[in-house]
């Protein structure tokens, strides 16, 4: 037998009609007595026959299959792995900066998945293969960093030959960033399952006679983010409204007191708020959350956990120049005098938001206004 022949049989669904499913091999070959199993859908179908078509495999099975095109499609008696984290070692290919928590598209055998480097674990050095500890990873360097999926994907770990073990990392302008290897599955994965729990977000949010929101204040410092989301509070309260306000001083003294100001841990401390804002929209709260959040990467990423239309995004919007000029709590005066660095608008960058919901230009709108303007579009 041939080194080919012997390979495990992947291949990616192509298109599905009642009986018959067309393919696209990857890797090995199909026999016509094959029972196969279609990964994402879980649904299993003997072969009854198969021919070539334009270059593709076409399978007659024994009962229509509802499956999703791109699944991996596999025999059932040596299925890829199907879980949402790995190990993997990866190759940076590109100019910007790798910084874990950020998210990225990732591509394996066609599937494409939202994906996060939850952990960089070593810089991997190119010619000793001595392990190096990193924070972060610059062009050309190869690292060994897990990843977390936004959901399940088949894959084979630790196969370099196989395609279902390679993969890519995209930036959302689909610029390809790295290329990688899956070395092995984390398993907490498949023993962590969300409680599908009768009590959801809809019976908590019905009892609290609203629905749950995140207002996502960005803006520079003093730009006057706190000052409208306290206002935000207090109207909501008053309306019988259930809202919690988070913001740099619960945060940053608590759940991430351990974390900087460099561009990582900006990050990082992003996806902490964003993971914890979820959290309490689930519980039906209205989330005011009042943080600078310079990265429009993070402030995609922070979006990308809520339902469509739960995320409304704010800006609220003022000159640096005004800001420094308020300088409520005296830190424009500390950069200046060089006491602080990696502030946001000197030596650390703010992307301004291209599309936010609701953009407030505080140096002509008063904050009691923006904050009715803001509950009017709730
Ligand atoms: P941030 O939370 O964005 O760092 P703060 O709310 O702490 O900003 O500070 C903003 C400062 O600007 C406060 O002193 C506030 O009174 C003042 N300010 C002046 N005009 C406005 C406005 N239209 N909206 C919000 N704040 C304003």
């Amino acid at each position: 037998m041939t080194e080919e022949k012997s390979s495990a049989f992947r291949a990616r669904l192509i298109g599905v009609a009642g009986n018959s499913a067309t393919m696209e091999v990857l890797d090995g070959e199909a026999r016509s007595s094959d029972e196969l199993v279609f990964c994402g859908s879980a649904q299993t179908r003997k072969v009854l026959s198969l021919r070539e078509y334009n270059g593709h495999t076409m399978a007659e099975l024994d009962s229509p299959v509802e499956a999703q095109v791109g699944e991996i499609v596999a025999r059932s008696v040596e299925r890829p792995e199907y879980v949402d984290q790995f190990e993997a070692k990866i190759f940076w290919m590109s100019e910007r900066e790798m910084l874990p928590g950020r998210s990225y598209s990732l591509i394996c055998a066609g599937q494409s998945v939202d994906a996060t480097i939850s952990k960089l674990k070593y810089k991997v050095e190119e010619s000793s293969g001595k392990h190096i500890a990193a924070n972060s990873i610059a062009q050309d360097e190869t690292f060994i960093a897990n990843l977390s999926l936004d959901r399940n994907i088949a894959f084979d770990p630790g196969s370099t030959r196989l395609e279902t073990s390679r993969f890519e990392l995209r930036s959302g302008d689909s610029k390809i960033l790295a290329r990688g290897e899956i070395r092995h599955s984390l398993r907490r994965a498949s023993n962590v399952h969300w409680q599908a729990l009768a009590v959801d977000k809809i019976a908590r949010s019905k009892l609290k006679n609203q629905t749950p929101k995140i207002i996502w204040l960005t803006g520079l410092s003093a730009s006057g983010k706190s000052t409208i989301a306290n206002i935000i509070e207090k109207k909501l309260l008053a309306m019988g409204k259930h809202a919690y306000l988070l913001d740099g001083d619960n945060v940053r003294h608590g759940l991430n007191k351990d974390l900087g100001f460099t561009a990582a841990d900006r990050v990082e401390n992003i996806r902490r708020i964003a993971e914890t804002s979820k959290l309490m929209l689930d519980a039906g709260l209205i989330v005011i959350a009042s943080f600078i959040s310079p990265f429009r990467a993070e402030r995609r990423m922070a979006r990308s956990l809520f339902e469509e239309g739960e995320f409304i995004e704010v800006h609220v919007d003022a000159s640096l120049a005004l800001c420094e000029e308020r300088d409520p709590k005296g830190l424009y005066k500390k950069v200046r005098r060089g006491a602080i660095t990696n502030f946001t608008g000197f030596d650390s960058p703010y992307d301004r938001p291209e599309k936010p919901e609701i953009r407030i230009d505080t140096e002509t709108v008063s904050a009691e206004e923006a904050a009715s303007r803001i509950i009017d579009y709730l």
